[in-house]
């Protein structure tokens, strides 16, 4: 099927430059298998994005982790995807679940913001997930297909989309879904691409898995025939990502 495995760290609103070096001389360190068997995508605060783009080794590459969903102009304290793409940064994180939750990104807003980003030369990386009530109340599926949808409805060709699954319970609580659990969600999504999209769309599409992925766990969840990579909170800031980035052999 040629899906190469995609490892993404999401270092969200955390670092100082000089942890942020550090980080990368971690990085920068690591041995991990070749470009040809994974994509490394590391995601730091806008600010960072400059520094970490000029210092990280050149097989690493790097993602903002949100952009504006038109043009940029009067919108203030926003980024837009063409200064993303004026400073050559290749990769966008939208739709991330605390996004969605603490600034209210309702699913339209995100699939308006992931049509425009990828209408830049922006490769994307699209969040979905459920809450754990959701989850016990046995909506996950449509939950997700939902989040989906409000993506496909606008978006036509999915080379340039990343779909990262991400369970809200599990994202930062230590708390991670089963290889199960989480085979059978991207299991699902996949089979909701081949029955709305495309068969060749559900095929190719990578779809990986976020929520207290570990050093520990990776392994695992890696060897599930649908999970395609990860994206990675917390154990992203510490040298156990190198271990990670390693689950793709
Ligand atoms: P976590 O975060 O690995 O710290 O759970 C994942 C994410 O939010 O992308």
């Amino acid at each position: 099927m040629g899906r190469k495995f995609f490892v993404g760290g999401n270092w969200k609103c955390n670092g100082t430059s000089d942890e942020i070096k550090k980080i990368i001389s971690t990085l920068n360190a690591g041995q991990v298998p070749s470009q040809d068997v994974v994509e490394v995508v590391v995601s730091p605060p806008f600010v960072f994005l400059p520094l970490v783009k000029n210092e990280l080794r050149p097989d690493f590459h790097v993602a903002a982790q949100n952009c504006w969903v038109k043009k940029g102009g009067a919108f203030t304290g926003e980024v837009s995807a063409e200064m993303l793409v004026n400073l050559s940064i290749p990769w966008v994180i939208l739709g991330h679940s605390e996004r969605r939750a603490l600034l209210g990104e309702s699913n339209e807003f995100v699939g308006d913001k992931v049509a425009y980003a990828l209408s830049q030369g922006l490769k994307v990386i699209a969040c979905v997930g459920e809450t754990l009530e959701q989850r016990e109340s046995g909506s996950t599926m449509d939950v997700v297909a939902a989040q989906t949808k409000a993506i496909a409805d606008l978006v036509k060709d999915w080379t340039n989309v990343v779909i990262a699954y991400e369970p809200v319970w599990a994202i930062g609580t230590g708390k991670v879904a089963t290889p199960a659990q989480a085979q059978e969600v991207h299991a699902e999504l996949r089979k909701w691409l081949q029955a709305n999209v495309s068969a060749e769309v559900a095929a190719s599409t990578r779809i990986i898995y976020g929520g207290s992925v570990s050093g520990a766990n990776c392994k695992e969840l890696a060897g599930q025939p649908d999970v395609d990579g990860f994206l990675v909170g917390g154990a992203s800031l510490k040298p156990e990502f190198i271990d990670i980035i390693k689950a793709a052999e």
